[in-house]
This record gives C-alpha cells, sequence and structure tokens, in this order.
C-alpha cells in the first residue's frame, strides 16, 4: 500500500474563511504553545513532553477562560498539530530537517482532519464545527475513502484540500521497448528513439509579467494594503508558474513510464551547472530532480526498471556507433561526424543512446551493429576515471 495525496482546489464562502481563519489562528497557538513548552524542558534539562503528554496539558489549558476560545474550533486539528510537532522532531533526529520552528501568521497555512472530523457525501464536504460543506473541485476522482484531510491556504489566498489515500497501484501492462533519456536545457529531454521534448520554459514567458509585478511591488509602501496586494500579485504568478512546470513533469513521466520497460537516464551534476549563472535560471526553471524523482517513484509504482547513470561519463562526445571518444565537443555543437566510423550524430540522441547503453539496457544502433555492453562498460569506467581527475 501507498500512500498518496490528493490535492483539489476548495473556494470556500465569506462564512467559511472567516471560520477558517479562526482554525488556522488556533492550529498555529497550538503548535507554538507546544513548542515552547518543549524547548523550555529542553534548556531546562527536562524530559520534551511529547504529543501524550502535551496533549493532556491541552485540555487543561481549554478549561482557563483566558483560553476557552480554543474551545470554538474542532480538537481533531489540535491533536494533529501536535502529532506533527513529534513528527517534525523525529525529521530533526533522523537528520531530514532541521529543528522545528515557530509558525508564523505570513507563510502558507493549514489544519489536518483524521477520518473522524470529516465526511465526504455526494461530491460535498463537511467538517466537524463547520456548518456548511464546502465548494470542492474534484478535478479526478478519489480512489478510494480518504484518511485524512488537510486544508491549506498558500500565500496568494488560495485554498486547497489534500487527502492522503492508500493505494496499491497495479503494474502497467509489460512493454517491449526501453530507452535512454539525455536531459538538456534545449530540449527537456532527448530519447534514444529520437523523440524531442521541447522545454516550457514557462518561468521565461512569464518572467516579464514577474519583473513588472515584481517592480511594482518594490514601489509600495511597507505596510500599506497596496503593497499587501501587490505582493499577493508576486507570490500568485509564482505559484500558476509552479502549477504548470508540475503538470507537465506529471505529465510526461506517467507517459515514459507506460511506454517503457525499462528507463536509463544520467543524474547530471546540478549543482555544479547551477554555480554558472547564466545557466543557473533556465536549469531552475526545469525542474530536473523533481522530474527524476517522479520517474523513480512511478517506475517503482508501476513494475518499470530505473537505471540512474550517477557518475559523469562522455554521453555527448562519445559515438554511439564504434565508441570513438572526441577530445572536445563545444556546447554549440549540434550535430557531428565521427571522424572515425563516419557516422552523422545528433548531438542530443547521441548521448541518450550512450546513456541506454550505459545503464545496461540492449541497444541496436547504426543499423547492424550491435554495441556491446562490455565496451560501454570500459568506456563508463573511463569518464569515471576522467572525471575523478577534475577538481570538484
Ligand atoms: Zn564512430
Amino acid at each position: 500500500m501507498k500512500k498518496v495525496r490528493y490535492k483539489y482546489r476548495i473556494y470556500p464562502n465569506l462564512e467559511q474563511k472567516a471560520h477558517l481563519a479562526k482554525e488556522f489562528g488556533c492550529v498555529r497557538f497550538v503548535y507554538n504553545w507546544g513548542l515552547k513548552k518543549q524547548l523550555d524542558a529542553i534548556s531546562a534539562d527536562d524530559k520534551r513532553p511529547n504529543m501524550v503528554a502535551l496533549s493532556k496539558q491541552l485540555t487543561t489549558l481549554k478549561k482557563q477562560q483566558d483560553y476557552s476560545w480554543l474551545k470554538d474550533v474542532s480538537s481533531d486539528p489540535l491533536q494533529q498539530t501536535l502529532r506533527h510537532l513529534d513528527k517534525a522532531w523525529n525529521h530533526c533526529f533522523s537528520k531530514r530537517n532541521k529543528r522545528p520552528r515557530f509558525k508564523k501568521r505570513r507563510g502558507d497555512q493549514s489544519i489536518s482532519y483524521t477520518t473522524h472530523a470529516f465526511r465526504i457525501f455526494e461530491g460535498e464536504l463537511f467538517f466537524a464545527k463547520m456548518k456548511q460543506p464546502f465548494d470542492v473541485r474534484f478535478s479526478r476522482p478519489l480512489p478510494s475513502a480518504p484518511k485524512t484531510a488537510t486544508i491549506l491556504k498558500d500565500t496568494t489566498g488560495r485554498y486547497f484540500v489534500s487527502f492522503t489515500v492508500e493505494l496499491d497501484p497495479q503494474p502497467f501492462p509489460p512493454q517491449n521497448k526501453s530507452i535512454g533519456i539525455d536531459l538538456g536545457l534545449t530540449h527537456f529531454l532527448t530519447a534514444s528513439d529520437g523523440e524531442k521534448v521541447e522545454n516550457p520554459r514557462y518561468l521565461e514567458r512569464d518572467l516579464e509579467r514577474l519583473a513588472k509585478a515584481q517592480r511594482q511591488l518594490a514601489k509600495k509602501q511597507k505596510g500599506s494594503k497596496n503593497r499587501e496586494k501587490a505582493r499577493r500579485k508576486v507570490a500568485r504568478i509564482h505559484a500558476q508558474i509552479a502549477d504548470k512546470r508540475r503538470d507537465f513533469l506529471h505529465q510526461l513521466s506517467t507517459r515514459l513510464i507506460r511506454e517503457n520497460q525499462a528507463i536509463g537516464i544520467e543524474t547530471l551534476a546540478v549543482g555544479n551547472m547551477v554555480k554558472n549563472r547564466k545557466l543557473a535560471r533556465g536549469i531552475s526553471d526545469v525542474g530536473w530532480s523533481g522530474f527524476v524523482g517522479m520517474l523513480e517513484y512511478k517506475a517503482e509504482w508501476y513494475g518499470r526498471e530505473l537505471v540512474k547513470i550517477d557518475r559523469w561519463f562522455p554521453s555527448s562526445k562519445t559515438c554511439s556507433c564504434c565508441g570513438h571518444v572526441l577530445e572536445t565537443l563545444p556546447l554549440d555543437v549540434r550535430m557531428w561526424n565521427c571522424p572515425r566510423c563516419g557516422a552523422k550524430h545528433d548531438r542530443d540522441i547521441n548521448a541518450a543512446l550512450n546513456i541506454k547503453c550505459a545503464a545496461g539496457l540492449a541497444v541496436q544502433a547504426c543499423g547492424e551493429s550491435h554495441l556491446l555492453a562490455e565496451r560501454q562498460l570500459s568506456l563508463f569506467q573511463s569518464g569515471f576515471e576522467e572525471a575523478g581527475k577534475q577538481p570538484s
């Protein structure tokens, strides 16, 4: 069973927005209150109170006159936020995250409910202590009854509900095909079968719009209503770009996984490339690492093989027909002829073929000549040595 999130846009009315604002506030208060208790305990060399201990203290707190407003909201999300606090500490100890930090009014807001505190009935979503159901756009059907529901409000003022659902993904029907993938800047990807997927450069297209919105934000007076409005506009453009990019990456990764039994991919040293400022914007725009992550989990779900070539090897400079390695191949050379065997290469398709081969996937290139995995392995190793010589 896999836990999967299904996220939908919701459109709360004014009354619901007011109620949610209250819930967000209470949850944030309880989280920060719990964290403060824990930090105090730690600095006094006491045992850090866990969710159970805090939950008991919370019950006492609610009985006090000054904190009775905590009773106006459902207790379920308050319990959930203490559970999240425990999780945040666990992630901190396992070095996955930094120490939990206090939640701010400014950031994204969220409240989570367990299955007791919400229900979906005839396409409407009901929550405990809220009279009216929410207007949800179910853009795709939920595969089964959700275990938790989280209401989110992003910094642009949009509301979403995100359900966790347990899924047992069925493998896709087997395919005979396998491919190698070269990720690049000119094209988002080039596959060894010759397919080229254009880079959707949303950011570039929206950059002008973003720059204009940012200029206007800079002009507005601090603390003014207009500044808040301008800030939202900037955040909205960022969010739109991120949404479009995620949709693009999801569609592409699912299609590649569906059509191919095995995929070889070179994981690039993105960190090094981002240091080059000219390339940096293009790269952070295209979202390569997110794409590889999607391929990874979808391969696992749908019974496919993903082979990552995670060391640098000269995939562009090597002739996929005879194995000849060029001394240099400048970035602007898109086509080249092999000086040894005369094969004419498209730079990216040739690289994708080499990646496929290095991934141990059978390659049939240049008509009758089959590439031997053995030869490629030695190439791979020589690339490895070469890479080792370079200062890191
Ligand atoms: Zn050649």
